[in-house]
C-alpha cells in the first residue's frame, strides 16, 4: 500500500471514529468533555509547532485564547455583529499582537520569549479583570451562542461536530506544514538554526511565523470558547492555564500533530475525576490535582521524554515515503563562471577575537573549476576564515568579492543566495529529519512556496522538484541508496556527504567544505575523494579546508598554508611539500 493511501485511510479511520462517538448513546456529559477536549486541542496544537517542533516556549496561548475570546463576546453583545465575523476580527487582533511580541522578543536568542509571554500573559489577565468595559473579574455574561442558518449549534452534538471539524482541519494543515519547503525550515529552528541561516533560511521569519500561527489556532479556540461557554471571565486565561497547555503538549509528545489531541484528553479526563476523587479521599476540599499533574510531568518526562502519543508511534509501522518525484522538470540553475575565472578573491581579511588575531590579512583568489586547499596546524585559523567568507563572523577588515561583486559585510543568508555554499567542521544536520529532507534543506533558495501554500498543497509542483534535486545530489554523492533514512542513524562518512549533497543542492558558484575527511575511516576518506574529484571534473569551485595531508595533496589544484593568523606560502601542492618553511612549521620535519 502506498504511503498517501495509508494516511487517507488512517485518518478516514479517525474520522470515522470521531463521528461515531456522538452517535453513541453517551450521557451529555461526556459530549461537553469530549467539546473542552477538542477546544483544548487548538491551543495546544500550536504549541506542537511553536515549542515541540520549533523549540520556542510560550506561557502566553492562554492569553491569546482570551483575545479571541472577549473580542467576540464584547463585539457581539455591544455592536451586534454577527459571531462569524469576530471570529476574524479576534483573529486580526491576535496577529497583530503576536506579530509585536514576536518581532521584539524573537530576534534575542536565549529566554526572552518564554519571559516576554510570562508578562505578556500576566498584564492581559489583570487587564482583563480590571477593564470596566469587559466586566471586570466577572467578565461579560449573555454571549450568544453560535448558529448556522438559524440553527442553534447550542453546546451538545452539534458543537461537537463544528469544534473537531475545526480540529482536523488545524491538524492536517500541520502536518501539510510539516511536510514541505517552509516545514523544513521550521524544523531546522531548535536544533540548526545557524546551519539553516547558511542554507539562506530567514529564521527569524519562520520564528515569528509559528508564534503567529500558534496565537492564531489559540484565538479560534478562544472565539469557540466564548460562545460555547456563553460567558467570558478571566481566570481561563490566565497564566496558570497557559502552563497547563504547555503541560498538555508535553504529556502527548510535544512535537506530535496527534500527540496534541492525546495529551488533551487525558489531561482532560484526570483532571475531571481527581477533582472528584481527590478532596474525597483527603477528607478535604483543594486543588490536590495540580499536585498529581506535577508528578505526572516529571514521570512522563524521565520516563517516557517524547511524550505518549510516542510511545503509539513508534509501534507503528512507517513505510517510506513515495518517490513521486521522478520526471519532475529539474529547477533552474545559475550560471556558472567560466573556467579559469576568478570565483573569489579574498583581501587582507581580518578577525579579532578580543586580544587574539585569530585572522591576519589573509589573502588568496580561487578559480572557476579549481580545489584550493587551505591548510594549517589546529588552531590556525581556518574554520574562523571560511566563517569570514560565508558571513557567520563580520570581518575585523579586508575585503571579500564574490565573482567581482563585493560581499563583505552581508550576512550569511545573503551570502548563500549569492551562491557560496557550505559545510560545517561539526556536522550540523536535523537528527530526526530523513536524509532526503536533511539535502532538501539545501534548496531552500530555490523553491519560494510558503506556509499557507503547503497547508492547501499548492506547493506540490515545486515540491516534488526539490525532492528530486535532492535526490540527485545524494546520487552524486553515493548516497542515493539512503533516502528515507532517518540522518541521526547515519555513520559519520554518510553525514559528511550528507553536508556535501546538501550544500550542492543551493546550486552554488563556490562550495566550502570544512574538515570533510575529519573522524572517517580510510574507506570513506577514498570515496570522499572520489566525490571530490568527481565534483571538479563538473566544474565545481572548492575551497577545501582539511587535516589529512594526503587527500589534501591528492585533490588539490593549489593551497593556501596558515599558520598562527598568517598566510606561510601559497603554491601548488609539489611547491607545498617542497616548501622548508612549511615542513618546519605545519610537518614538523
Ligand atoms: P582552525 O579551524 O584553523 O583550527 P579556528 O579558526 O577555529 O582554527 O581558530 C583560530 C583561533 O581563533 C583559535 O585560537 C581559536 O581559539 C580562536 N577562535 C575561534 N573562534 C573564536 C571565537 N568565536 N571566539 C574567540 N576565539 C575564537
Ligand atoms: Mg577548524
Amino acid at each position: 500500500m502506498t504511503v498517501s493511501r495509508l494516511r487517507a485511510l488512517s485518518l478516514a479511520l479517525l474520522v470515522l471514529m470521531l463521528v461515531m462517538l456522538p452517535l453513541l448513546p453517551l450521557p451529555d456529559f461526556w459530549i461537553i468533555q469530549l467539546n473542552y477536549i477538542g477546544l483544548y486541542t487548538l491551543p495546544v496544537l500550536g504549541l506542537v509547532l511553536l515549542t515541540g517542533v520549533g523549540g520556542l516556549t510560550s506561557f502566553g496561548q492562554a492569553a491569546f485564547v482570551g483575545i479571541g475570546a472577549y473580542t467576540t463576546a464584547w463585539l457581539t453583545l455591544n455592536t451586534g455583529i454577527s459571531p462569524w465575523f469576530t471570529l476574524f476580527i479576534g483573529i486580526a487582533l491576535t496577529c497583530a499582537s503576536a506579530l509585536i511580541i514576536g518581532a521584539i522578543t524573537l530576534r534575542m536568542s536565549g529566554h526572552y520569549l518564554p519571559l516576554a509571554t510570562i508578562a505578556w500573559g500576566l498584564s492581559l489577565y489583570y487587564l482583563m479583570g480590571n477593564l470596566q468595559a469587559l466586566g471586570k473579574y466577572d467578565g461579560l455574561l449573555g454571549v450568544p451562542g453560535l448558529s448556522i442558518a438559524g440553527v442553534e449549534l447550542g453546546q451538545q452534538r452539534l458543537f461537537y461536530a463544528l469544534v473537531w471539524l475545526i480540529v482536523l482541519v488545524a491538524c492536517v494543515a500541520l502536518l501539510r506544514l510539516l511536510d514541505s519547503r517552509a516545514g523544513r525550515a521550521i524544523r531546522s529552528l531548535k536544533n540548526g538554526a545557524q546551519m539553516a541561516e547558511a542554507m539562506g533560511v530567514n529564521t527569524l521569519h519562520y520564528k515569528i511565523g509559528i508564534f503567529v500561527f500558534a496565537a492564531v489556532l489559540a484565538s479560534i479556540s478562544g472565539w469557540l470558547i466564548a460562545h460555547f461557554q456563553r460567558t467570558v471571565n478571566p481566570s481561563p486565561f490566565g497564566l496558570k492555564m497557559g502552563i497547563e497547555y504547555l503541560f498538555m503538549a508535553v504529556l502527548g509528545g510535544a512535537s506530535q500533530v496527534w500527540g496534541a489531541i492525546v495529551g488533551t484528553s487525558v489531561f482532560k479526563v484526570l483532571e475531571d475525576q481527581l477533582q472528584v476523587l481527590l478532596p474525597r479521599m483527603i477528607g478535604t476540599s483543594g486543588n490536590y490535582e495540580t499536585i498529581v499533574f506535577g508528578i505526572l510531568l516529571v514521570l512522563v518526562l524521565k520516563y517516557q521524554p517524547d511524550g505518549l502519543w510516542d510511545f503509539v508511534r513508534r509501534r507503528l509501522p512507517r513505510p517510506p515515503r513515495e518517490r513521486d518525484w521522478q520526471g519532475a522538470p529539474a529547477l533552474p540553475v545559475r550560471d556558472l563562471p567560466a573556467a579559469g575565472d576568478t570565483v573569489l578573491e579574498v583581501q587582507a581579511i581580518r578577525k579579532t577575537f578580543g586580544g587574539l588575531l585569530a585572522v591576519n590579512d589573509i589573502t588568496f583568489a580561487i578559480r572557476a573549476g579549481q580545489i584550493m586547499g587551505l591548510i594549517g596546524p589546529n588552531g590556525a585559523g581556518k574554520s574562523t576564515t571560511f566563517n569570514l567568507i560565508t558571513g557567520m563572523l563580520a570581518l575585523s577588515g579586508g575585503a571579500i568579492r564574490l565573482r567581482g561583486q563585493d560581499i563583505s559585510g552581508l550576512d550569511s543568508r545573503r551570502i548563500a543566495e549569492r551562491g557560496i555554499a557550505r559545510t560545517f567542521q561539526h556536522v550540523k544536520m536535523i537528527a530526526d529529519m530523513t536524509v532526503l529532507e536533511n539535502v532538501a534543506l539545501g534548496a531552500h533558495l530555490r523553491g519560494r512556496h510558503g506556509a499557507i501554500a503547503a497547508m492547501l498543497r499548492l506547493d506540490r509542483a515545486e515540491e516534488r522538484q526539490l525532492l528530486h534535486e535532492a535526490e540527485r545530489q545524494l546520487q552524486r554523492v553515493g548516497m542515493g541508496h539512503l533516502l528515507h533514512e532517518q540522518a541521526g542513524n547515519l555513520a559519520m562518512g554518510q553525514q559528511r556527504l550528507l553536508e556535501i549533497a546538501r550544500a550542492l543542492c543551493a546550486d552554488p558558484a563556490l562550495l566550502l567544505l570544512d574538515e570533510p575527511a575529519a573522524g572517517l575511516r580510510h574507506k570513506e576518506k577514498q570515496a570522499l575523494a572520489a566525490v571530490l574529484r568527481q565534483l571538479r571534473g563538473d566544474g565545481m569551485s572548492i575551497l577545501l579546508v582539511e587535516h589529512d595531508m594526503g587527500l589534501v595533496m591528492d585533490v588539490c589544484d593549489r593551497m593556501v598554508v596558515m599558520e598562527f593568523g598568517t598566510r606561510l606560502m601559497e603554491g601548488t601542492p609539489d611547491e607545498v611539500r617542497q616548501s622548508h618553511e612549511v615542513r618546519a612549521a605545519y610537518l614538523g620535519t
